[in-house]
């Protein structure tokens, strides 16, 4: 078997991973690590979003007051974005996508976008993270509102209970971080990353288990990247 390593490595042909994971699973961090193994950018549909919405253009002032009243942007809107960036010479030799595609629709125009510019199908790392575990890990977090510092009462709990350690001050939990709305963000991820994961499923998809420690999870991605592609 192939050992494909190198078709992600640096100087290897343009490769494109996209990055799918519930909130709580560490994408963030992951993804920059990611992108750091393989010295491509990341790309992130909320940074894509800002930028477009700084831009001083009638669709970046549209989008903008669309955002404003509370509207998403169009899978129209954000496949038309994510081209103008993956056809940038930043990407050339490919890229990490988080954020992105997050329907059906958007995984099929970023295959035929992708055939188009000569990159081969993507990578698809999936960053999973039982139900259970990831409501501890959003529903324990605590901030200090004075020096930002975060805590999480199960996993990294300040020394004296619900109060910083470095000035005193009383924790405070964000309001989306309470029980019944996590429940509800992690139905609704749930809910519309299901079928892109089914879609995905037929291709080089590879599943990492992300319920473990930082560094647990970078080594079992970067096993997940030594992999053979799955036929089919
Ligand atoms: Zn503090």
């Amino acid at each position: 078997m192939e050992n494909r390593l190198k078709s992600y490595g640096p100087g290897a042909p343009g490769r494109v991973v996209v990055l799918l994971g519930p909130p709580g699973s560490g994408k963030g961090t992951q993804g920059l690590y990611l992108a750091e193994i393989l010295s491509v950018p990341v790309i992130s549909t909320g940074e894509i979003l800002r930028a477009e919405c700084a831009r001083e253009t009638a669709s970046g002032r549209a989008l903008r007051q669309l955002l404003a009243d509370g509207g998403l942007a169009s899978d129209e809107t954000v496949n038309r974005l994510v081209a103008a960036r993956l056809s940038g010479g930043e990407c050339g030799n490919g890229c990490v996508l988080d954020g992105y595609p997050r329907t059906v629709a958007q995984a099929a125009f970023l295959n035929d976008l992708l055939a188009e510019l000569g990159f081969g199908e993507p990578m698809v790392l999936h960053l999973d993270v039982a139900a259970e575990e990831l409501t501890r890990r959003l529903t324990g977090r605590r901030q200090c509102p004075a020096c930002g510092h975060l805590y999480n009462v199960y996993f990294r709990p300040p020394r004296r209970s619900g109060v910083c350690d470095w000035d005193g001050e009383a924790l405070v939990q964000r309001a989306d971080d309470r029980e019944e709305i996590v429940r509800q963000r992690l139905a609704i991820y749930e809910g519309t990353t299901k079928p892109v994961i089914d879609f995905y499923r037929a291709g080089d998809y590879r599943r990492v288990m992300a319920g473990q420690s930082e560094a647990e999870v970078r080594e079992a991605i970067q096993e997940a990247l030594l992999l053979p592609v799955a036929a089919g």
